[in-house]
């Protein structure tokens, strides 16, 4: 089970979900694969951070050509 899904199924537990934020809240990372979100669709996954652009694979595909790229595949 995820975060969000066993928070939302305490969430009108208030000391249990204060136990469980206590314990269980993600942290802020600095590096790992958790670290960065896509910023247009929040993706974890198949990141482009090369030249500070953080779009996923995907948005980056749908966007390149806005963001002025001529060759991108
Ligand atoms: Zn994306």
């Amino acid at each position: 089970m995820t975060y969000e899904r066993v928070k939302k199924s305490i969430e009108n537990k208030p000391v249990k979900l204060a136990r469980y934020e206590k314990f269980n809240k993600p942290r802020p990372r600095k590096f790992g694969k958790n670290a960065n979100r896509c910023r247009k669709c929040g993706k974890r996954s198949g990141l482009v951070r090369k030249y500070g652009l953080l779009y996923c694979r995907q948005c980056f595909r749908e966007d390149a050509e806005k963001l002025g790229f001529r060759k991108f595949n």
